[in-house]
């Protein structure tokens, strides 16, 4: 066999002659002989291929050398569907060929089938002609599919042309044709006629309005066209004005099958409703927008014409109008009064202007009477105020809308736009004035009651400031809302640090608590009023009078707060307190003094005796108190005295304070002390004299009992006295004679056994004479200082300054060897005895000199002292302990040993008492180690 020559082939054992397979080898189809397999029930349910021709490969993808081995169909495509086998048993059943097409999804391909039975009744073979029309197939169900998808297409785009909302229309030919238009464009366009009819004629007031013309750009360029919320005035009713449509519109060329343009498509949106809608949206926003900025730039005015002119300018800048005001109306003269406008410059202010409401023609007030907004577009042609027009005309108005303002029933303002030419005033334009109109007159009077307040609260407060009283009101929740400035002022606080606050941070607690009862009472709506001390924060301890009053609220409200009205009267009390204090004191001392007070109004002659002056004086208490009855009831021989005492008391408004003999009558004469004092009145004049009155008769017998004793005593001192300085002088007189033979026999001892004594008898000797001259010193000085007291003092006028030099001369050459610095001021000068003195400053010299170190310096001056001068002797040396500053003054007193400082202590006793017998007075100022000053003075 020619494997390269397509032949029919069957299975081995198969002969269907040369015929047969000459033909089946050519032809254009698959063929294949088949033996149909059955099962148990007789039903075929296999079979397997006998023979095929050359395409059967091509046609069914399966080999022949496959499909003619031992293998069933079954088994070749495994899931062949049984439609293949229930067909061909019905061929051999019925003998009848079968013609059909069938796809076979296992194989994946279309057939187109012939299929007959190979024999007589009985056979088992079938023939079976085909062809894999698979491609055919699918392209064929492509077609058909886009076809039907195409009307469906065309079906939906019929129906959105018909029931679109878009508008659609298709205009053809040069003078722009409708040749569609779908019911949206129909009822865009007011359902006309318009099929059939050019543009033009269709739609005539779209004539000049360049839609024509954008078509033939359209159709000439190819250029689609597209317009937003484009304004398109339509006539969609007949007889009507042409209404307002806007479109969102797009012109598109229609084109032939060639690509010429034959047409256009004109296809849109009707958005005329969202656009008003939206125009509507925007508008009521900017309103709004509008009125809340009014709204506050009104609240924040306080002055009602300020109120109306913001309120005009703002609502005439919004509408663009010409001028807008806000008039008042006075009800009595029923007159309108403009106090300021708005004006945009085109029309003259009204500001100022008032005039009779009557001028404006009666139907329009009564319209404004009943309230009505009026809106007049055009006031030369409307009938209500046409026969007025001249008037209007005058203050250049041709156009307004007033809104009338009614209060109480009553018209109390309006509000006016005008327009100096006929303006169309739209609802909104309406509503806009009448809501200004409202907020106007809220805020005007808003601002007119807040002035009112202000002033009745600044009246208020002028009042409450200028009394004394702390005042203040208090909330309910014990918050301070009112004080005056005395009550900030007592608490050392700012106004508006104490409005606002709780109570108790002002008062402290402490007071809080003190005050609390008060509080709760009036805060139950009780007046309440009482004096209490209260412990305050700042202030401290005070007393007060306070008084709350309760502010009761409307109806059942209770109690809103309370009213405070304080008075310090810590002052008050105080004083009060004081002054029974010390009318107690006065009363107890006079009472333990025994003394009586009296009193005598001069101007009335009225006198009061307490009781103790009726005891003082012994009067019975029946007697009345008259100047006449005190007159007489003093001793004849003082009672001139007395009154003349009284009489010079009241001229000189002075002092009185004399003593009285009286005859007490039971305790016999007494003497009483009377001191009174004058108290003068406004004019000068003496108009009261008030005094005491007490016993002294004990007190002047003591007195004069002590007074004797004294007197005595000092008697008794001076015979002494003089007794012990006789005896002194005398002692110290006899002692020299004795004294002076001691040193006599000494010296002679001394002059002539002088070589028969021993050196130890020498000293012994000269130790003698030594203590002999000593005590020879001592009795001189001890005589010197007993004649000082003998002798007379002789005072003359003295030189100080020369006694002192003279003296320090004397004195210092006694120290041969040893300097001192000796000043003495010059031009010293006293009265006194100049030979004591002079002793006196060689004694004061001699110890600064002592008691001095070489070269230390001497003074000697005068010191200023408040009883006069003193003069005094200073030098630079050891100095005093000043605990013994008084006992060195006493005779043989010293505070230094004789070695380091010879002396016999009796020079200071000497100063002391030479100064003493000059009336003065004689100390000493000193600092250990730093000096010493003595200062006496001379009386
Ligand atoms: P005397 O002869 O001892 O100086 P006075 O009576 O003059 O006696 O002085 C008494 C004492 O006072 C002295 O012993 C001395 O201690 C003290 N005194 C007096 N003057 C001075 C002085 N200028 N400086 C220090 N001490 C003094």
């Amino acid at each position: 066999m020619n494997e390269t020559q397509p032949v029919w082939r069957t299975r081995p054992g198969v002969e269907l002659g040369e015929t047969f397979e000459a033909l089946s080898s050519a032809l254009d189809q698959g063929f294949c002989l088949v033996e149909i397999l059955f099962d148990e029930d007789g039903k075929a349910n296999d079979f397997r291929y006998l023979g095929v021709n050359p395409l059967f490969e091509r046609f069914t993808g399966l080999r022949p050398e496959d499909a003619l081995s031992d293998r069933t169909v079954r088994d070749l495509v495994p899931g062949l569907e049984t439609f293949w086998f229930e067909t061909y048993g019905r061929i051999l059943a019925t003998g009848e060929p079968s013609a059909f097409e069938q796809r076979s999804e296992v194989m994946g391909r279309h057939f187109e089938v012939r299929a007959f039975r190979v024999g007589a009744h009985g056979s088992r073979q079938i023939g079976i002609l085909f062809k894999d029309v698979t491609q055919a197939r699918s392209e064929e169900a492509q077609r058909q599919r886009l076809a039907a998808d195409l009307e469906y297409e065309r079906q939906r785009l019929l129906s959105i042309f018909e029931q679109a909302s878009a508008f659609i229309a298709t205009l053809r030919g040069e003078d722009f044709t409708f040749e569609h238009a779908n019911p949206a464009y129909m009822q865009l366009v007011g359902h006309r006629e318009i099929l059939g009819k050019s543009l033009h004629d269709a739609l005539p007031e779209l004539r000049e309005r360049g839609f024509h013309k954008l078509m033939r750009q359209v159709a000439e360029t190819g250029v689609p066209f597209s317009g937003q919320a484009v304004s398109v005035q339509l006539h969609r009713l007949p007889g009507a004005e042409p209404e307002e449509r806007i479109v969102d519109f797009v012109y598109e060329p229609l084109r032939e099958a060639d690509g010429t343009i034959s047409g256009i498509l004109a296809h849109g949106i009707d958005v005329t409703d969202r656009h008003r809608a939206e125009r509507l949206l925007q508008e009521q926003e900017e309103r709004k927008e509008f009125l809340l900025s009014l709204y506050d730039e009104l609240r924040s005015l306080a002055d009602p014409v300020q109120v109306m002119v913001a309120a005009s300018s703002a609502l005439g800048r919004h509408l663009g109008v010409s001028r807008v005001g806000y008039g008042e109306i006075d009800p009595v003269g029923k007159t309108i009064s403009v106090a300021r406008d708005f004006t945009d410059g085109s029309v003259a202010s009204l500001a100022g202007e008032s005039r009779p409401l009557d001028s404006f023609g009666p139907a329009i007030i009564a319209e404004l009477y009943a309230g009505r907004t009026l809106k007049l577009d055009d006031i030369a042609v409307d009938s209500r105020s046409a026969p007025y027009a001249a008037g209007y005309a005058s203050i250049g108005v041709k156009s307004l809308v007033v809104v009338p303002i009614i209060k109480d029933g009553e018209l109390r303002a309006a509000l006016y736009l005008h327009a100096p030419e006929p303006r169309p005033w739209s609802a909104r334009d309406q509503a806009l004035a009448e809501e200004v109109a409202e907020r106007t007159w809220a805020a005007i009077d808003a601002a007119r009651s807040q002035a009112a307040l202000r002033e009745s609260e600044a009246q208020l407060r002028l009042l409450t400031d200028a009394l004394p009283v702390l005042i203040s009101y208090v909330d309910r929740d014990l918050r301070y809302q009112f004080v005056n400035h005395a009550y900030t002022e007592w608490f050392g606080a700012e106004r508006g640090a104490v409005v606002g606050r709780h109570l108790r941070d002002v008062l402290g607690s402490v007071a809080f608590q003190e005050l609390q009862p008060h509080i709760e009472t009036v805060l139950g709506g009780e007046t309440v009023r009482f004096e209490t001390v209260v412990h305050y924060n700042r202030v401290g301890e005070r007393v007060i009078d306070a008084t709350y009053i309760p502010r009761c609220g409307p109806g059942d409200d209770g109690v809103l707060g309370f009213y405070v009205l304080v008075a310090d009267i810590t002052e008050r009390e105080g004083t009060r307190r004081e002054l029974a204090r010390r009318a107690e004191q006065l009363r107890l001392a006079l009472q333990a003094a025994g003394a009586g007070a009296w009193d005598w109004n001069v101007e009335t002659g009225t006198v009061f005796w307490s009781p103790e002056y009726y005891a003082v004086y012994g009067i019975s208490p029946e007697v009345e108190a008259t100047v006449e009855n005190w007159i007489a009831s003093i001793d004849e021989r003082d009672r001139e005295r007395a009154m003349n005492e009284v009489q010079q008391g009241l001229e000189n408004a002075s002092l009185v304070d004399f003593e009285i003999r009286i005859q007490h009558p039971w305790r016999g004469s007494r003497w009483l002390r009377v001191v009174g004092r004058t108290e003068l009145g406004e004019s000068g004049r003496p108009v009261r004299m008030t005094g005491i009155v007490y016993d002294v008769t004990d007190r002047r017998e003591a007195q004069q009992e002590l007074e004797r004793r004294v007197r005595e005593r000092t008697r008794e001192l001076e015979v002494s006295n003089q007794e012990l300085e006789g005896f002194t002088y005398n002692i110290a007189h006899d002692l020299r004679a004795p004294l002076r033979a001691i040193t006599a026999t000494s010296r002679i001892l001394m002059d002539e056994a002088a070589d028969r004594l021993s050196t130890e008898d020498r000293v012994l000797l000269e130790r003698q004479a030594f203590n002999a001259k000593k005590l020879a010193q001592l009795i001189e000085d001890l005589l010197a200082f007993a004649r000082l007291s003998r002798t007379e003092l002789r005072r003359v006028r003295i030189d100080v300054s020369d006694l002192a030099s003279a003296a320090a001369s004397s004195v210092l050459a006694g120290y041969g060897g040893r300097t001192w610095k000796v000043f003495v001021e010059a031009g010293l000068e006293a009265h006194g005895d100049p030979a004591t003195l002079r002793l006196v400053f060689e004694n004061l010299i001699d110890n600064a000199a002592k008691y001095s170190p070489d070269g230390g310096a001497i003074a000697v001056g005068r010191r200023s002292l408040e009883t006069g001068d003193a003069f005094f002797v200073s030098d630079q040396g050891i100095g005093i302990d000043m605990e013994f500053a008084k006992r060195i003054f006493r005779p043989f007193e010293r505070l230094h040993r004789d070695a380091a400082f010879p002396g016999t202590g009796i020079g200071l006793a000497n100063v002391q008492r030479i100064i003493e017998r000059h009336g003065g007075r004689v100390w000493v100022e000193s600092t250990s180690g730093q000096g010493s000053t003595f200062l006496f003075t001379l009386s």
